[in-house]
């Protein structure tokens, strides 16, 4: 007999993992097939959690928030680093993983270790290393096997010099030196957590425009902050070719650029594109069919074209972000059993980046807005004009609300500097209820607090429609 279950879920991400706790949370029987022997895919293990552990430690580390701050600069130990950049990382995501583990078992999901892959759309193979093949029957199946870097061919990957986003993990020393092509999220992160750490860091990327999901204004701020603290950016550039060679006793890694040019490293980051984890599930048994990039369509109820099999995350392409991932997982088991729980994933969501300095937005861009042709008012403030941003010692951060002229509704922040992150969140309030900037201002705020921009960034909005110019200023 077939051990048989209401929904069977491929793999432990973000998406796999919600969607697991919220099915057995309303009472279904529910499986877990993982082929890692951790639970949390790439949000615990190899993306979310440990790239911003690791940017967390490389501020301690290197000082950098203190900068200037005491009027000292926090030396950096060069030695003890890579030890305790790793230390921290593995304590915070073996722990994540541990409490994935704990939560489904409270709710009595089966996990299954082995690599899922499908016999008909009822039953799943689960085939691990060392037990033989097992069949599982699901009236339901959440597909939900994320996204794994994708390999340039040409580029020796090694793990050791030359690396993808999984491998710069474990690395075994911090480099003297480090090439990182690929200027997206990724890529600029990694670029400044390196760059933070002490190691001279070139970003190389083929097109001259990076990001352009940020504000332009936020965005020119960001590469500016970047430069000045060393980063050295080559685009537009390709890396066409990468050789490792031992020269005078040392491993040096030379990436061939498309301009001709080579450039030598100590270590080498490919970091341009993930593809779809779909390899492997053997979906032509159930007659799915993923696109070139590897990923699976669906519809709003993230349901595919086979009407029992559904799928979240980073498997369906975009946003391809854990926090949405999760709530894809949701709403997926939430039409499967017609619950009373999560219908759809909200559309106005933050985008955050977590470079140093970090970036975060909501809503349209003032480049969106005008290319929609949509009219607005742009009000800002800076962090070093606020109390709290002088206590902490912030030297260049900014908060922008963009806002209909009529209604005064905000239509869009962006915010960059110290947990540009965290207090985006009230921003998304904002552009989703559509609120005026008369009330923003209105509201009483802790003082000291960087929410205090907000009021100060609505008041620079209400002065200009007053007709009195904007009076920031700048740095
Ligand atoms: C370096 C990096 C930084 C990131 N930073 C952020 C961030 O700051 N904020 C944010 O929101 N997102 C971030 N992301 C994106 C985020 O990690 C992903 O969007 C999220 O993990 C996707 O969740 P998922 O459940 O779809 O897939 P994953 O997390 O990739 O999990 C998929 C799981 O399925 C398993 N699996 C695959 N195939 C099979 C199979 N056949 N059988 C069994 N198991 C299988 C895998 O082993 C894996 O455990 C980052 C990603 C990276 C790489």
């Amino acid at each position: 007999m077939k051990p048989s279950y209401d929904l069977i879920v491929i793999g432990s991400g973000p998406a796999g993992e919600k969607a697991a706790l919220l099915a057995a949370f309303y009472g279904r029987s529910v499986a877990l097939v993982e082929k890692e022997s951790r639970l949390g895919g790439a949000g615990t293990n190899t993306g979310t959690l440990p790239s911003k552990t690791l940017k967390e430690t490389a501020l301690f580390l290197s000082g950098h928030n203190d900068r200037g701050l005491f009027g000292l600069e926090r030396k950096l130990e060069r030695t003890v680093c890579v030890q305790d950049l790793l230390f921290r990382k593995n304590t915070v995501t073996s722990g994540q993983s541990d409490d994935i583990r704990h939560f489904l078992d409270i709710l009595k999901v089966d996990i299954f270790t082995g690599r899922g892959s499908f016999v008909d759309a009822h039953t799943v193979k689960v085939e691990a290393a060392t037990t033989a093949p097992l069949l599982l029957k699901g009236e339901f199946v959440l597909i939900a096997t994320g996204s794994y870097p994708y390999h340039l061919p040409g580029v020796p990957f090694d793990g050791k010099r030359v690396h993808d986003s999984d491998t710069i993990l474990e690395i075994d020393h911090i480099p003297e030196s480090i090439v990182i092509v690929g200027a997206g999220v990724i890529g600029c992160e990694y670029a400044t957590v390196f760059n933070a750490l002490g190691t001279k860091t070139t970003l190389i990327n083929g097109h001259a425009e990076f990001l352009t999901f940020i504000d332009g204004e936020v965005l020119a701020i960001l590469r500016r902050e970047m430069e000045s603290d060393g980063v050295k950016f080559l685009m537009p550039n390709r890396a066409e070719g990468v050789t490792v060679a031992q020269r005078n006793g040392k491993t040096v890694v030379t990436a061939h650029l498309s301009d001709d040019t080579e450039i030598e490293a100590d270590m080498f980051l490919y970091a341009a594109g993930r593809a779809g984890g779909t390899a492997g599930l053997n979906l032509e048994a159930v007659g799915l069919q993923p696109n070139a990039r590897q990923l699976l369509d669906v519809n709003e109820q993230y349901a595919t074209a086979v009407p029992n099999i559904f799928a979240a995350g980073d498997v369906i392409g975009f946003p391809a972000l854990a926090s949405t991932s999760m709530d894809q997982g949701r709403v997926a088991v939430t039409h499967m059993f017609k619950l009373h729980a999560l219908e759809c994933v909200d559309q106005c969501f933050p985008m955050g980046v977590y470079t140093i300095p970090e970036v975060s937005g909501v809503g349209l861009t003032e480049e969106e807005a005008k290319k929609q042709k949509i009219r607005c008012l742009v009000g800002r403030f800076w962090y070093k004009n606020t109390p709290r941003g002088r206590i902490i010692g912030a030297r260049f951060g900014l908060l922008k609300i963009l806002a209909d002229p009529d209604s005064l509704a905000v239509i869009g922040v962006h915010v960059i500097g110290r947990s540009a992150t965290e207090i985006i969140h009230f921003g998304v309030l904002l552009v989703e209820e559509k609120i005026p900037v008369t009330r923003v201002a209105s509201m009483v705020y802790n003082q000291p607090t960087l929410h205090e921009l907000y009021k100060y960034a609505a008041f620079d909005i209400l002065r200009q429609k007053q007709g009195i110019p904007p009076v920031n200023r700048p740095p």
